[in-house]
């Protein structure tokens, strides 16, 4: 994003040492740079303690952040964007037009176990996330899916099955650690999803503690006596370890996802057992009620259905066009 003489970067892929300040929203890898290479400068980094360490863990370097940044052309300040924990949305100001511009992200507006859903803000220009900017995509309420997720659970647990819950390291997992935790206390975790709920652990979010399945899952004679609940990355039926844990254990395996809004194909593709619809992201009418709530005079949809999902604003009579990936991070495209 380009002002007179200054430059901010949202959530860019290359971290551009000549930027005067980068946002980064949070610490999915399609948000975060590319490379882990460090580049010889950093610019300030806005964003917030976990993405910064989530930062630190995913590229193998540390950066500084700061909450707010702002200097003679444009200020930025964050908040709560209920994507994954303690991830946020920018509130920029352009401080010669005063006009205020606001990128989520990726956004969740549903209030979540430990995190409260984004609320919208009245803004000029929006830029905002289209993942699931499709009207096929809309979505059962978080505690209705979890509750019926805890009745299979339960159930499995109860007739001696093991059961796998399969969701992304960062995000989904620290939900289903949160949610489904208290079941059963022989638990493990992939290892990216362990190292993720110690970061967790370390910012202070209250985690149920599981064991690196690496290291202690298949120890035979512990795993045999009793059921137990494994963590999972959210990874297809060909995944090797999963099969076989299927087959030695009657491992019953469960998928959370956006995706399973098409139950039974998205349980095919997973070798799922059992899914359920939870996405981190809002669905296509919290998307609209969004975009309705900040009022823009101009929106641009980026990531997933943005041009579907423009092609839908427009006609409810919003001024939209949709960015390609990356372009929020290029382009002036707001002058
Ligand atoms: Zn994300």
């Amino acid at each position: 994003m380009n002002f007179k003489t200054s430059k901010l970067l949202l959530d860019p892929k290359k971290i551009d040492p000549e930027a005067d300040c980068i946002f980064i929203s949070h610490g999915h890898t399609d948000h975060l740079p590319t490379s882990r290479k460090k580049p010889p400068r950093i610019p300030p980094i806005v964003c917030s303690e976990a993405t910064a360490k989530i930062f630190e863990e995913r590229k193998g370097y540390s950066i500084n952040h700061q909450s707010s940044f702002s200097n003679d052309e444009f200020s930025i300040v964050t908040a709560p964007n209920g994507h994954t924990y303690d991830s946020t949305v920018a509130v920029i100001t352009d401080l010669e037009t005063q006009k205020r511009i606001v990128y989520t992200g990726d956004i969740n507006n549903e209030n979540r176990a430990y995190m409260k859903g984004f609320t919208p803000i009245k803004c000029d220009i929006l830029i905002i996330e289209g993942t699931w900017g499709d009207k096929n995509y809309t979505f059962p309420s978080f505690n209705d899916q979890i509750n019926l997720a805890r009745n299979y659970v339960k159930n499995e647990l109860a007739k001696g099955n093991p059961v796998a819950l399969l969701g992304y390291p960062l995000g989904k997992s620290q939900l289903l650690n949160f949610s489904f935790g208290d079941l059963c206390e022989n638990r493990f975790s992939s290892n990216s999803i362990w190292k993720m709920e110690q970061i967790h652990k370390d910012l202070g979010l209250e985690l149920f503690e599981t064991k690196n399945m690496n290291s202690a899952l298949l120890e035979k004679t512990s795993t045999k006596k009793e059921p137990w609940l494994l963590f999972y990355n959210h990874v297809g039926r060909r995944d090797v370890t999963l099969r076989n844990l299927k087959e030695q254990y009657n491992l019953k395996i469960v998928g959370f996802s956006g995706w399973a809004k098409n139950k039974e194909g998205y349980k095919i593709q997973m070798g799922a057992d059992e899914a359920f619809t939870i996405s981190d992201h809002s669905d296509y009418q919290s998307l609209l009620n969004i975009v309705k709530a900040s009022k823009p005079e101009r929106v641009y949809t980026v990531f997933g259905n943005a041009k579907q999902f423009a092609r839908d604003l427009q006609k409810d009579g919003f001024n939209a066009t949709p960015l390609e990936e990356g372009q929020a991070t290029l382009e002036s495209f707001f002058n």
